[in-house]
C-alpha cells in the first residue's frame, strides 16, 4: 500500500493508523489540512473489503471536508476517520474508547462526528474519552424542538436556500411559487426540502425506493410519484439529488430536462469532468458540497455554543457563496464545481502550514 504517492494523498498533514489489539479496533484518521482550524469530519463505520479500500475512503473524504469548511467560512480544516468493521456486527463500547484514546493522542487536530455507520449513541460513548467530539449536545432547532445531534434539519434548510438562490439566479424567480422541482430521495434531509418547497408554492415530482415516503409525500405535500429510474427525465425547472453519490454522469445528464441542479447528495458528480458537462448543457450546477454545509455548520456552532437564530443565518451565507460561485463561473466561462474548488484553495492554501497549530 503506497501512502506519500497514493492517488488520493494530496498533500494530507497527517494520517494515523490506529490498531487496539484488545477492542479489536483497526481505524484510519486522515488530517488533510489545519490551515483554517481543527480539522472537522465524522468516523465512518465500515466493513471494507480491503485495507487500501478504507486508506482510499478516509483520504477522499478528509479532503472534500476541508474544501467543505473553507467555503461554508467555517474556522476549520478538513479530516475524516474510518473504523474498519461491520457496524451491525463489531461495535462495542471498548472500541469507540479505544478510538477516542487515538483521537485525545492527535491534541485536538482532528474532532469526530456522527457518520455512516456510527450513530450518536457511538459518539456520546468517545465523548466519555476525548473532548474533541461534536453533534451530541442537545439543542433547539428551528421550531424551537430540543434535539441531539441531528445535523439533517440544517443541511435541509441549507439546500433549500441554495435552490432558492439558484432559481433567482438562473431562472429569475422571485419567489418558487409554481417551480417545478424533481427530488430524489426523500429521507432526513429530502423530505424536509420537500416541505420547504411546498409551503414556498412550488411543484413537487419525488421519488424513492422505500414507497411508504413517497405515498407520505403524495399525501402530505400533494407530490406527483415516479419511478426511480424516471426521476432525471421529468420535465421540470429544477432537479435535486437528495439519494446518492455520481448521479450526474454520462447516462443522465443527456437525459435531464431541468436547468438547475440543486440537491443534497454528496459527490453527484460522477467526474469532476461532468461539471463542464452540465456547463455545456446549458444547467447551473450548484455544487454539493456547497450547498450541503447547513450539517457542518450546524454542528460546527456546538463548538462555541449553539444560538439556533445564529446557526440560521450562517446556514443562509450559502445562498451568498453560491451565488459568488455562479458570478465568477459566468466571467470565467468556467464550471461551477472548478470555481468552488478555486475559491476554497484561495482559502486555505494562503500560507504554508505553520508547524505551532499541529502542537497545540
Ligand atoms: P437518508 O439515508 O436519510 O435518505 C436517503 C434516501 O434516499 C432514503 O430515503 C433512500 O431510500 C433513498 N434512496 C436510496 N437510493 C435511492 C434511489 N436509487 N432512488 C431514489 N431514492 C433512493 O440520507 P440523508 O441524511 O437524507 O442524506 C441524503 C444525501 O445527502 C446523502 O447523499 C448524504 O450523504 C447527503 N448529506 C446529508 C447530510 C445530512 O445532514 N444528513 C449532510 C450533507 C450531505
Amino acid at each position: 500500500m503506497s501512502i506519500f504517492s497514493h492517488h488520493e494523498y494530496d498533500q494530507h498533514e497527517n494520517v494515523l493508523f490506529c490498531h487496539d489489539p484488545i477492542s479489536g479496533l483497526k481505524a484510519i484518521i486522515a488530517i488533510h489540512n489545519t490551515e483554517l482550524g481543527p480539522a472537522l469530519g465524522g468516523c465512518r463505520m465500515w466493513p471494507y473489503a480491503t485495507d487500501d479500500d478504507a486508506l482510499y475512503d478516509v483520504l477522499r473524504l478528509s479532503r472534500g471536508m476541508t474544501y467543505k469548511s473553507a467555503l461554508a467560512g467555517l474556522p476549520l480544516g478538513g479530516g475524516k476517520s474510518v473504523i474498519i468493521g461491520d457496524p451491525h456486527q463489531d461495535k462495542s463500547p471498548e472500541l469507540f474508547m479505544a478510538m477516542a484514546e487515538f483521537i485525545n493522542r492527535l491534541g485536538g487536530c482532528y474532532i469526530s462526528a456522527e457518520d455512516a455507520g456510527t450513530s450518536v449513541e457511538d459518539l456520546k460513548i468517545m465523548a466519555q474519552t476525548t473532548n474533541h467530539v461534536v453533534g451530541i449536545a442537545p439543542k433547539k432547532d428551528l421550531q424551537g424542538n430540543i434535539k441531539s445531534g441531528d445535523p439533517s434539519p440544517m443541511t435541509a434548510y441549507g439546500v433549500y436556500v441554495g435552490l432558492s438562490t439558484s432559481a433567482r439566479y438562473y431562472l429569475d424567480r422571485s419567489d418558487l411559487e409554481g417551480l417545478r422541482v424533481a427530488i430524489q430521495g426523500l429521507g432526513h434531509v429530502g423530505y424536509r426540502l420537500a416541505e420547504y418547497l411546498h409551503k414556498a408554492g412550488a411543484k413537487l415530482w419525488v421519488t424513492d425506493i422505500q414507497s411508504e415516503q413517497v405515498e407520505r409525500a403524495q399525501d402530505e405535500l400533494n407530490a406527483i410519484a415516479v419511478e426511480p429510474d424516471a426521476i432525471y427525465s421529468q420535465t421540470v425547472d429544477v432537479f435535486a439529488p437528495c439519494a446518492l453519490g455520481a448521479v450526474l454522469n454520462d447516462r443522465t445528464i443527456p437525459l435531464l430536462k431541468a436547468s438547475v441542479i440543486a440537491g443534497a447528495a454528496n459527490n453527484q458528480l460522477q467526474d469532476e469532468l461532468h461539471g463542464d458537462k452540465l456547463r455545456h448543457h446549458g444547467i447551473l450546477y450548484a455544487p454539493d458540497y456547497v450547498i450541503n454545509a447547513g450539517g457542518i455548520i450546524d454542528v460546527a456552532h456546538e463548538r462555541t455554543g449553539y444560538d439556533h437564530l445564529q446557526v440560521k443565518q450562517h446556514v443562509e451565507g450559502i445562498g451568498d457563496t453560491l451565488l459568488e460561485i455562479f458570478q465568477r463561473a459566468d466571467s470565467e466561462q468556467a464550471s461551477t464545481n472548478s470555481v468552488a474548488n478555486q475559491m476554497a484553495e484561495e482559502r486555505f492554501r494562503s500560507c504554508p502550514i505553520k508547524p505551532q497549530k499541529l502542537a497545540s
